[in-house]
């Protein structure tokens, strides 16, 4: 609690300093929290398979999305999980920087076609871990995109209906199984919905999202992301 609060009063009396490097940024943009060196070392995603994003193998057909459930038709991802944006990520989860919103939505924006049409439906977090992190980061990311996209935020369309344990060590098949009845969704009857969230790791947070949503009676579910994680962490999962 005291490092939080000295975290934040640290903020309003010195000058920023990046999250990443901690070098002070540009005193032309005091609100910035990346400095441009930084921020010019995210890496975008390739164009990839036309459903999930992901870039696809030299040969044959994308190995990433084959067993999703047909209820997701397509996710995109603006950069990926490398050292600079995994710090924005960790900052903005762990540290209490609910302002790196503002920089994680204008990169989406300016990478991600806007949906055509729909409601950002932010993936939810624990009551437990809401508490403990003050917000949910996912949430902040949609209402700032909501703005940018002009669409709406159905904040409350998806909810934990239990907490999970952290998924940072679980194998893909224990994701899956971790988060497979973790949500509850309202029902809305043909509503599109674009499930946001910070990273796309497996893919597991997503599906059962989707799932639940879809038996919720909603269609045409997409989702967009901030990072994915590299294709080499994935196999370092899987193994
Ligand atoms: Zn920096
Ligand atoms: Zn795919």
């Amino acid at each position: 609690m005291w490092a939080v609060t000295a975290a934040a009063l640290q903020r309003v009396v010195l000058p920023n300093c990046c999250v990443v490097c901690e070098q002070l940024v540009d005193s032309q943009h005091p609100d910035e929290l990346i400095c441009g060196v930084c921020r010019s070392r995210f890496q975008l995603l390739a164009r990839g398979c036309d459903r999930c994003g992901q870039p696809l193998p030299t040969v044959g057909p994308c190995r990433f999305c084959p067993e999703w459930p047909p209820v997701v038709q397509s996710a995109r991802s603006a950069v990926w999980l490398s050292h600079e944006v995994r710090e924005v990520v960790h900052h903005f989860k762990y540290d209490d920087y609910p302002g790196l919103a503002v920089l994680i939505a204008d990169v989406m924006y300016r990478t991600i076609a806007r949906p055509a049409a729909g409601g950002l439906v932010p993936i939810p977090l624990g009551r437990r871990k809401t508490r403990l992190r003050g917000y949910n980061q996912a949430l902040l990311i949609a209402r700032e995109l909501g703005r940018l996209w002009t669409l709406p935020v159905y904040e409350e369309a998806l909810f934990r209906a239990r907490e999970t344990t952290t998924q940072t060590a679980l194998t893909p098949d224990a994701r899956l199984a971790n988060v497979a009845t973790a949500f509850s969704a309202v029902h809305a009857a043909e509503r599109c919905a674009v499930l946001v969230d910070d990273v796309l790791t497996t893919g597991a947070t997503l599906r059962a999202a989707a799932v639940t949503l879809g038996n919720a009676g909603w269609r045409r579910i997409t989702a967009v992301t901030f990072a994915r994680a590299l294709p080499f962490e994935l196999r370092a999962l899987a193994s």
